[in-house]
């Protein structure tokens, strides 16, 4: 047969899907193993949500919808930017697409062509470089590891910038290092993107999942300039515990948007219609909303600390106490096993599964999710201990 694609031939499947689905399998045959690999809540979605969409469904809600999304939800995108951030977007500036990670690939597919770089902060999320090679632009990993709390310097920013640079990426809290960035660390990022005139894709699908008192930037709502170049990315899957309901959304200025939605025009047409009535209600219905996300966020915050002083008990393991999302990236470099091998091993041992560091950029460490069952957490952070002690 004829050889497929240069895109096909380049392209790494998500490793983190990867190590998910296998820890999954080995519990459908009956192993006992305990998953720290999965990006999502443990929650199911809050009652109200489904109610929506099943009414929705019901009413027949089963057709084609607008591509760029239902009106009233793209209104109500824009309403939610205003309350919270005081960012006043038109609904025409709202895409909803099918999932986070779609609108990541057209706020990519939109600004970036071949022979762009697109500037990535490492530890990064998966999917970014293997998107902008999908564009046929090329990604300029800048790692910013622990001794710097996992956050990008708008020095390291600056020195990673070339003629070529079209656009950065930022993601505000991380995945995986749960780093948050302060307003002011932003707004000093900002000001090197704008002086070089890059774009700015701000990933803030873990806006909601923040802690000890931290709290969440817009990175368009920074300032005028800011918003001028900025592509928001956000949705429903780990705030709502959605992700299986594959809803995301972008925000831009009006010419970026439009470009997004003719790009998904030809590539999926409409996110599911009937989901996205589901989606309204976790917007409108605001206290039921409310109710359901404290509840996530107090059992998230507990694990969170749990976890966080158990690693820490470890001879060999050190741990940012991270103020966001729903994972931990402990440092296990000191035990001298390349971090794929020390997953591999700790999954074949001790029957836990993690994600390496290496998936996203930084060697030496481990992807910790902790949306997962106070059980699971405290028994593998247990075999994770033994695990070490036995590389000693
Ligand atoms: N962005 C980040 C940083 C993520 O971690 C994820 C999910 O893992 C997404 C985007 C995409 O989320 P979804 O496509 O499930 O809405």
């Amino acid at each position: 047969p004829r050889p497929l694609s240069s895109w096909a031939q380049n392209i790494s499947p998500s490793p983190t899907l990867a190590v998910d689905a296998k820890a999954k399998a080995l519990l459908a045959a009956g192993e006992d193993v305990l998953n720290f690999a999965a990006g999502e809540p443990d929650f199911d979605t809050p009652e109200h949500i489904k109610e929506a969409c099943i009414a929705a469904l019901k009413s027949g809600k089963t057709k084609y919808a607008p591509t760029p999304g239902i009106e009233p939800l793209r209104q109500a995108v824009a309403e939610r930017y205003a309350a919270e951030y005081g960012l006043k977007v038109a609904s025409s500036q709202v895409v909803v697409s099918p999932g986070g990670k779609f609108s990541c690939y057209l706020a990519i597919m939109a600004t970036c062509s071949p022979g762009d770089e697109v500037i990535i902060p490492a530890p990064y999320w998966v999917s970014y470089p293997e998107m902008v090679k999908l564009a046929g632009a090329t990604p300029k990993v800048v790692l910013a590891d622990d001794t710097t709390g996992f956050l990008l310097t708008p020095a390291m920013l600056e020195a990673a910038i070339t003629p070529k640079t079209k656009l950065v990426v930022l993601n505000s809290p991380s995945n995986p290092s749960g780093a948050v960035y302060s307003r002011a660390q932003l707004e000093a990022l900002v000001a090197v993107a704008v002086k070089h005139n890059l774009y700015i894709l701000s990933d803030e699908m873990y806006e909601h999942l923040v802690y000890d008192g931290a709290t969440p930037t817009c990175v368009a709502a920074l300032s005028k300039e800011a918003e001028a170049r900025t592509i928001i990315v956000a949705g429903f899957s780990k705030t709502y515990a959605m992700t299986g309901w594959r809803l995301g959304t972008l925000v831009a200025p009006a010419p970026i948007a439009k470009a997004c939605a003719e790009i998904q025009s030809q590539q999926s047409s409409n996110a599911t219609t009937f989901a996205q009535y589901g989606a309204l209600a976790a917007l409108k219905e605001k206290e039921k909303t409310a109710a359901a996300l404290k509840e996530m966020m107090t059992a998230f915050d507990r694990r969170r600390k749990f976890l966080h002083a158990e690693l820490i008990k470890i001879p060999g393991v050190t741990c940012v106490l991270s103020q966001g999302a729903f994972y931990l990236f402990p440092n296990i470099s000191s035990f001298g096993l390349k971090d794929q091998e020390f997953c591999a091993k700790l999954l074949e041992q001790e029957k836990v599964a993690a994600v390496f560091g290496s998936a996203f950029g930084a060697e030496g460490y481990l992807r910790l999710s902790y949306a997962t069952s106070d059980e699971i957490l405290a028994k593998g952070v247990a075999r994770l201990a033994k695990f070490c002690a036995s590389l000693k």
